[in-house]
């Protein structure tokens, strides 16, 4: 008889460092190409939200504020529309390179400022931002080939309003097809993450943008608001909740203002039965805990075909216990910080309600820091598909697992959502895996594989989850006009 020596793993501690960060004690509003004091905006702190410890002071723009960002954009705008599309390439492929430059730094900026972890922000969100910065760039002046040989124009003077789950890759993906098209941008960042947005702004001033083109624009949901309702915007480019999604289109109704909405999601992740079910279990994992949940995208109903649920669920719960939860710098970290005490005490609360509704749960026992915002990731079973935890987005590391029996009835409980963002599907059955995809009401569909994104795909919602389409040449369609209209 073999005795197997159990191994115990640990790791030692790996911290990145974080002596090369430049951060300010405090930033004014981007505007017409310098950082400004705000006119009647006001500074507020922006948090570290694994220790709560503050990092920067951070300017918010008020309405006069926006108003003399609107102004410069006006002013520089046609100038910029006016630069062959080669000259604006130069300048989008040096924001591009920069930003590889200072990679290491915008990494630890976006965790230390959103709680993500090192991992993550190094090698998924700020390598996609230059990516999408290079892929635009690729765009500028080949503009009439991404619009099927139409004459074309910009729409002019374009507001940005972006979440605060991805800071500043949801700034490229908003940024870079804009000023291709030969528009002037004017952004404003999530309240609780606004620091690499103003480092994308450091990063234009390096570039020699001229002043105006793009204006960083921080400040809350009033501060957007305004934004949207100012005279002088030509579009909006929103991404966040439905919930303001639906506010910012019953403010534009009836205007002459272009509009695209990314809004949330409940994704389907569908198991099937002859699926690689260890490749699907880590699939399962980077569907829903990659940046703890915090994802638009994230596979948050988790269908699994009833002849193979109990073992995909035992496999998942054994993985979930190897997630290492905690210090966002700690390069061994999985899960790190909840983006803020809002966003926790949302996902409490979403929890409670799985719990009194019946749903059995189960959350990995793991030791976490005293100070910060923490949860660790869970799974739920016996879901119904009216549970709430089924119908609305957590945006946290929380699974919901639901069954099936045939492909019809995967299907239908996957569509059976009001969103429409995307959805994953694993099985062995190539043909049975395009039928499925064809089938699904959803902007993404992937095989075998989730949460992968890339600058030359588009991105975008079907039903509650917006629409038009960021990434690839159908994201420059919403930044321009055909000539004339
Ligand atoms: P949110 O809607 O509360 O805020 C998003 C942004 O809108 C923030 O900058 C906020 O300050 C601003 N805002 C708030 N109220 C506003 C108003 N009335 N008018 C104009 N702007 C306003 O969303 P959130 O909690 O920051 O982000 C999470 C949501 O974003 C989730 O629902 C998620 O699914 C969604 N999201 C979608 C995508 C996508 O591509 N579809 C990507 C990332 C996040």
């Amino acid at each position: 008889m073999s005795v197997r020596t159990s191994i115990v793993w640990d790791y030692a501690p790996a911290p990145e460092a974080t002596d090369h960060v430049r951060l300010r004690d405090s930033y004014g509003l981007f505007v017409g190409g310098e950082f400004r004091d705000p006119v009647d905006g006001r500074r507020e702190p922006t948090i570290n939200p694994a220790t709560e410890e503050p990092l920067a002071e951070v300017a918010w723009a008020g309405p006069k504020d926006l108003e003399a960002a609107i102004e410069a954009a006006r002013a520089a705008q046609p100038a910029w529309a006016a630069l062959p599309g080669r000259e604006r390439a130069k300048y989008l492929f040096r924001v591009a390179r920069l930003i590889q430059e200072r990679a290491r730094e915008l990494a630890v900026v976006e965790s230390l400022d959103g709680g993500k972890p090192l991992r993550e922000s190094r090698d998924v969100d700020i390598p996609l931002a230059a990516a999408h910065f290079f892929h635009y760039a690729g765009w500028a002046d080949k503009l009439r080939y991404g619009v099927a040989g139409r004459e074309v124009e910009p729409m002019g003077v374009v507001g940005q309003i972006v979440p605060w789950n991805f800071p500043l890759l949801m700034a490229a993906w908003k940024l870079a097809p804009a000023l291709a098209c030969g528009n002037a941008a004017i952004l404003k960042p999530a309240e609780t993450t606004p620091l690499t947005a103003l480092l994308l702004a450091e990063i234009c001033q390096e570039a020699e943008l001229p002043a105006g083109v793009v204006a960083i624009v921080p400040g809350d949901g009033a501060t957007g608001a305004t934004l949207v309702r100012a005279p002088g915007i030509d579009k909006i480019a929103f991404t966040g909740s439905t919930g303001v999604g639906r506010d910012i289109q019953t403010a534009l109704a009836g205007r002459d203002v272009g509009l695209t909405l990314e809004l949330g999601g409940k994704s389907a992740n569908i198991v099937f039965e002859d699926a690689a079910l260890d490749q699907a279990v880590e699939g399962i994992v980077n569907g829903i805990f990659f940046n703890q949940g915090h994802v638009c995208c994230a596979g948050s109903r988790l269908l699994i075909q009833e002849s193979v649920a109990d073992q995909v669920v035992a496999k998942l719960w054994r993985r979930m216990g190897n997630l290492r939860v905690g210090d966002p710098l700690d390069k061994n970290t999985d899960v790190g910080a909840i983006n803020s005490a809002e966003q926790l005490a949302r996902i409490e609360a979403l929890v409670a309600a799985g719990e009194e509704e019946g749903a059995v749960r189960r959350t990995v026992a793991c030791d976490v820091p005293e100070r910060g915002y923490w949860f660790a990731p869970t799974l739920f079973t016996d879901v119904s598909p009216a549970h709430r935890i089924a119908v609305e987005e957590i945006f946290g590391p929380v699974v919901s697992v639901l069954t099936f029996r045939t492909q019809a009835e995967a299907i239908e409980k996957a569509n059976n959502s009001r969103y429409g963002l995307a959805a994953g599907i694993w099985t062995d059955k190539g043909a049975k895996a395009f039928e499925v995809a064809a089938a699904l009401q959803a902007g993404v569909v992937w095989q075998n594989t989730y949460n992968h994104f890339d600058p030359t795909a588009a991105f975008g919602g079907y039903k509650e989850s917006g629409f038009g389409r960021e990434g690839g040449p159908a994201g420059l369609r919403p930044y321009l006009r055909e000539k004339g209209a």
